[in-house]
Formats: structure tokens, C-alpha cells, sequence
């Protein structure tokens, strides 16, 4: 079982909590200049990163390969694009950010005159020097983005516009790790890695996931952990659709995205909306006194949206901090290597690395002495934990437990209905267990 003495705050043994925002912003650094889409050498190269951190196994889908009601597209890659104006000069470089490129472009080398440019061109007149992010991953097509300010400079006359890329048979790919635990159940974690140059969303859930899979590879677990990594939408249907047989093992999951934003937290439940990880997200936030939103589910957003479709329901949430859509900066350029800061990521590392806790360590005991209480004094009970000044409530802990111990109620259904942090009914349920009080129901 996962330390939950931990779920007090008390990191004894990561001299610094901090250090880990350090490592986080470290690695987004790191991905941050690649080109990613739902398939392609930047998503691989991810990939390939990451696998030095933690044993990813990393499956390729052909393409064309049916998914459920979807097909595994072609492969995109590119290698150079821009729009050359009448003198020469590059005016929309590629080279300068992999947001310029419209991703799943199909290859274009033409001269063209601006008026038939201009249905290709995208930029956001509210922002003027950000470049907006654009795709077109089901329907063949191309565009530029660029920021309004450059698009007004540009002056009617013939362009050169080329874009290098090729749209292939090749492959889907996405990442696995799985952690087993003593059952079999598992914890799903799951993050989308087909985002160019963006930050928060996409290299913050990115991060998170794999330093926490780190984390939790060097530590003893009740149950099994199961870290994804695919593209948006596309990927978690592949995993779904090659994986159908195997989801009923999946007892709580978590979605993450936009984690490195200065905003505070936000959660979307699961569909069905009571499951564990429904209870653990805002138990685990009351317990650290941090805000956390808390929504319905609703059918759009990340890959939520498919871990809840009707024909599986699982039991997954998603957790951000600033939503998706609701921060300017979403799906700009302005979601850059500024925008996620190492405090706000190492918040939203340890808020996940407690709400796993908070799920490892629940569990469902049954009381020995459930006639009146025990004395509690003449075990060492009472006494011993007197002194601090939570000790009240270590004692009300005790007595909790004792009382809903009865094989109905799980720990997490305890600190729910005393109103203590689940830390202090864990360790008391972990003491009265050493006295021979409780008995883990099997
Ligand atoms: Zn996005």
C-alpha cells in the first residue's frame, strides 16, 4: 500500500516538494519544440523521450486499421513549409513555429495570388500577435497560421506557397506503462500527446503522468496502474477498440490536461458521476484546503469523452486546472514555455500523486469488538496520541472508524461522513488494525 501518511502533507521523503516543478517544466522544455499530430515522427520522438524515464511500450497501429467506427488515418509528416511573398522573402516560416503548419496538411507547391491564399490563411484579429492552432486530420486540405498583425502587412500579388509533408500509409502511435500492484484492478491514467508547440495543453498532462508513473514504479501498490499515452480521440478509440476485453478491470481513472496554468483546479466527473474517482478528487482536494471546481460530465472535451461513451461507462474523470477553451491563451501560440509555470505543475503533481494515494489506500474493514467500544485507554490508545494538536482528531478518527467498521463502509465512506481527512482515517484504521481492533474485509 501506497504511504497515505504522505496525504498529510508531510513529503519526509522528497526533501523537496518543490524540486518536482523543477522536473516537470524540465521535460516540457524538452518536448516543447517538437511537431506532434495524431501520428507522425514527432509524436515517436515523444515518445521515445519519455521512454527514458519510464519502460513505455509503444504500440504502432497501421493505418487503415478499423477502430470501432473510426479508421486509423494515414501517417502525417512534414518537413519544411512557408509562403514566400513576390521578392522572395519568407513570410510564414515553418522553421520559426510548427504552429504556422495547419497539421495533416497535405503537400503543396504552387504560386497563387493572395485572394486565393486567403481561405488558407487563419489568425486571431482579437489576439493579434499570437498564431492560433488549427488541424484537419479527417478531411484533406491545407492553411497557414499566422498572427493578424502579419496577415494585414501582407499586400495583394503572387505568393509561393510550399508545404513539405507527406500523407501516407504508416502508423498510429501510443505509449503504454503498466505498473502491476497485488490485484489485478487497475488505476487508468491517461494523457493526449498530439499537440505541436503547446504547453499546457498537452505537454502539462504529459509531464504529470510520466513523473508520477515514475514515481509510482519505485513504490509497493494495491492495485495496478495503467499510464496511456495517444493522440487525441483517435488514440484512446484504438486503445478502447484493442483493449475491449480488458476495461472491466478498471476500478477509478483520471484524464489530465492543463496542469501547468496559474488557475486553479477543475474537475469533470465520470459519466455515471458517483464512482471512487468521483468520491477521491474532491476528498482529496478538501483534505490538501485547495479549490477544485467540480463539473458534470458532458460529452465533449478530452479523452473523457470516449472512457465515457455509453457502450464502456468507465469510471474515468478529467482533471485540469484552467479548462480547455477557458483560458485565452488555449490553442495559441500565447501557450508557450511561459504560460506553465514549475510552482503551478509541482501543485498539480502532488494533488494527483494524493488522489492515487487516497484510491490505493481505501479500504473496507470490519470491526472485532463491535459490542459497545473498546477501551481504547488501556491499549495505549487514548493516551498516546494525545499532545498534538490534531490529536482530537485522531481520536475522533479512532472512534469512527470503529463505529463504521461494520463491512458496509470503505474508509473514503468514513472520512466522507465524519468530515476528518482521510489521513487521519487511514492511519487510525492502520493503528486500531495493529491492536487487533479491525480486520480487513476479504
Ligand atoms: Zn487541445
Amino acid at each position: 500500500m501506497l504511504n497515505h501518511a504522505k496525504l498529510n502533507g508531510l513529503y519526509a521523503d522528497e526533501a523537496e516538494p518543490e524540486a518536482i516543478g523543477r522536473k516537470l517544466y524540465d521535460l516540457i522544455v524538452e518536448l516543447y519544440p517538437i511537431c506532434r499530430s495524431i501520428s507522425g515522427a514527432g509524436q515517436r520522438e515523444t515518445l521515445k523521450i519519455l521512454s527514458r524515464h519510464i519502460d513505455l511500450t509503444i504500440h504502432d497501429v497501421p493505418s487503415g486499421t478499423q477502430v470501432f467506427d473510426w479508421t486509423v488515418p494515414k501517417e502525417w509528416n512534414i518537413r519544411d513549409a512557408y509562403i514566400k511573398d513576390a521578392s522572395g522573402r519568407k513570410i510564414v516560416d515553418f522553421g520559426e513555429s510548427n504552429l504556422h503548419i495547419v497539421s495533416y496538411s497535405v503537400p503543396v507547391d504552387r504560386r497563387m495570388s493572395l485572394v486565393s491564399l486567403r481561405p488558407h490563411l487563419f489568425t486571431l484579429p482579437e489576439h493579434p500577435d499570437w498564431i492560433p492552432y488549427r488541424t484537419s486530420y479527417y478531411r484533406e486540405d491545407w492553411g497557414f497560421c499566422l498572427s493578424h498583425r502579419k496577415f494585414l502587412e501582407m499586400k495583394e500579388g503572387e505568393y509561393e506557397v510550399r508545404i513539405d509533408s507527406s500523407l501516407e500509409n504508416g502508423a498510429l502511435s501510443y505509449g503504454e506503462y503498466v505498473l502491476p500492484g497485488e490485484r489485478s484492478e487497475e488505476i487508468l491514467i491517461s494523457t493526449h500527446i498530439c499537440h505541436p508547440s503547446l504547453a499546457n495543453d498537452n505537454l502539462s498532462g504529459i509531464a504529470v503522468a510520466t513523473l508520477l508513473a515514475k514515481q509510482l514504479s519505485g513504490l509497493p501498490r494495491r492495485y495496478s496502474y495503467r499510464f496511456l499515452f495517444t493522440p487525441g480521440g483517435i488514440g484512446s478509440i484504438t486503445w478502447l477498440c484493442r483493449n475491449e476485453r480488458h476495461v472491466g478491470k478498471i476500478r477509478a481513472g483520471l484524464v489530465l490536461a492543463c496542469l501547468g496554468d496559474a488557475g486553479d483546479f477543475t474537475y469533470k466527473r465520470s459519466r455515471r458521476g458517483d464512482t471512487l474517482i468521483d468520491r477521491a478528487v474532491p476528498q482529496a482536494f478538501r483534505d490538501a484546503r485547495t479549490n477544485c471546481e467540480l463539473l458534470p460530465f458532458s460529452p465533449y472535451g478530452y479523452d473523457e469523452r470516449q472512457f465515457c461513451s455509453p457502450g464502456f461507462n468507465l469510471p474515468v474523470g478529467c482533471l485540469m486546472r484552467t479548462p480547455h477553451g477557458c483560458f485565452p491563451e488555449y490553442h495559441t501560440s500565447a501557450d508557450n514555455l511561459s504560460f506553465v509555470r514549475p510552482p503551478a505543475l509541482a501543485e498539480s503533481f502532488w494533488r494527483c500523486r494524493e488522489i492515487v494515494e487516497l484510491l490505493d489506500s481505501n479500504r473496507t474493514l470490519v470491526n472485532l469488538n463491535p459490542k459497545c467500544e473498546p477501551q481504547l485507554g488501556k491499549r495505549g490508545l487514548y493516551g498516546s496520541i494525545g499532545g498534538a494538536s490534531d490529536g482530537r482528531s485522531r481520536e475522533l478518527a479512532l472512534l469512527w472508524v470503529l463505529n463504521l467498521s461494520d463491512g458496509e463502509n470503505s474508509l473514503m465512506d468514513i472520512a466522507e461522513r465524519s468530515g476528518l481527512p482521510f489521513a487521519f482515517v487511514a492511519n487510525a484504521a492502520q493503528e486500531l488494525e495493529h491492536h487487533a481492533l479491525l480486520w480487513e474485509k476479504a
